[in-house]
């Protein structure tokens, strides 16, 4: 068992998440989403879960946005016992279900949008890899790379299997990649996302920011920004700049790096994303300091597991934390 979910198991009963609370009350905590879905078979976090989630935080902490956090640092205030709730992607499901249950609860979000997904230009690949396993007949099929591939093992390990190898290569290869699979697999790709993938539109956020919403960039077209070239950096930053200032009158100046993992970015992405106008880029990983390198804030990934976010929630991750 790990060290905080022992603690977990231990303090709970005893009020230990409110004393984990206030000795990591300077630990500022940020959340980070993805898709919510009002039922239970689609993909994403279950509403129910998520609403629960916002509502212990909204209970224990003071909520805000991340560029009212990061606009005054020197508050030191405004950190303690502070909280704050990020959405990556720009699903349509964050309209339809996310939004109204923050707006419910007087939590300020921001949210990270794909602009091409906005756009309408392209769908996120590693949905398209899912799109294609779970529409195709095949049964058996042979990537060059990954060897043979049997739908029988299940597609959810197929799919973590292809993606994986995906992050690994260059964009262009891997855009090649996704274009052959689908020949492989006998199913033609659509060429803007599927319902149970479909985007945000420009409309949508200039609504939701009427009332708040915070929108900035995460990328283009949601590439592996440390497998692209010089030119392709500047423009997968540089394009949701331009199309954020054009469709929504601000210029964004926080960076969400796609699938944020530490692999995904390096100093040369990093200077690229200052030259582009960023001020702070965002991560998908927890750290004990979480504001510390503001080219690589940290966030705590959720999902519908409970515990785990209470641990992320009320500290016990952060004292456990070496
Ligand atoms: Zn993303």
């Amino acid at each position: 068992m790990r060290l905080s979910s022992l603690i977990y198991k231990i303090a709970r009963p005893l009020g230990g998440l409110q004393l984990a609370r206030v000795l990591t009350r300077s630990h500022v905590r940020i959340f980070m989403y993805h898709r919510i879905s009002d039922n239970h078979i689609d993909e994403g976090l279950n509403a129910e879960n998520f609403k629960r989630q916002i509502q212990l935080v909204k209970m224990n902490f003071n909520t805000i946005s991340l560029s009212d956090l990061l606009s005054d640092r020197s508050s030191a205030q405004r950190y303690t016992n502070c909280a704050v709730i990020t959405f990556d992607d720009g699903y349509q499901d964050f309209y339809k279900t996310a939004y109204p249950i923050l707006r419910a609860e007087g939590v300020p979000v921001t949210i990270f949008v794909t602009t091409g997904f906005i756009d309408q230009e392209q769908w996120l690949w590693p949905d398209q890899i899912k799109y294609l396993l779970g529409n195709t007949d095949v049964k058996k099929f042979n990537l060059d790379a990954l060897g043979e591939l049997c739908m029988a093992e299940g597609r959810d390990r197929a799919w973590h299997k292809i993606s994986d190898h995906c992050l690994t290569l260059p964009n262009k290869e891997k855009l090649k990649f996704i274009v052959n699979l689908a020949k492989k697999l006998d199913t033609p790709l659509p060429k803007t996302a599927p319902p149970e993938y479909e985007g945000l539109t420009w409309g949508h956020l200039r609504e939701m920011k009427e009332t708040g919403l915070d929108v900035q960039s995460h990328s283009y077209s949601h590439p592996i920004m440390s497998n692209l070239d010089d030119r392709e950096l500047k423009f997968e930053l540089e394009e949701p700049i331009k199309r954020i200032h054009e469709e929504l009158g601000h210029k964004p100046n926080i960076f969400c790096y796609p699938n944020g993992q530490k692999i995904d970015f390096n100093d040369r992405v990093k200077a690229a994303i200052k030259m582009a106008g960023y001020e702070y880029a965002v991560a998908a990983f927890p750290g004990r300091h979480t504001l510390k390198d503001l080219y690589e804030i940290k966030r705590y990934p959720t999902s519908d597991n409970m515990e785990v976010f209470n641990k992320a929630l009320f500290g016990l991750t952060r004292l456990a934390a070496r």
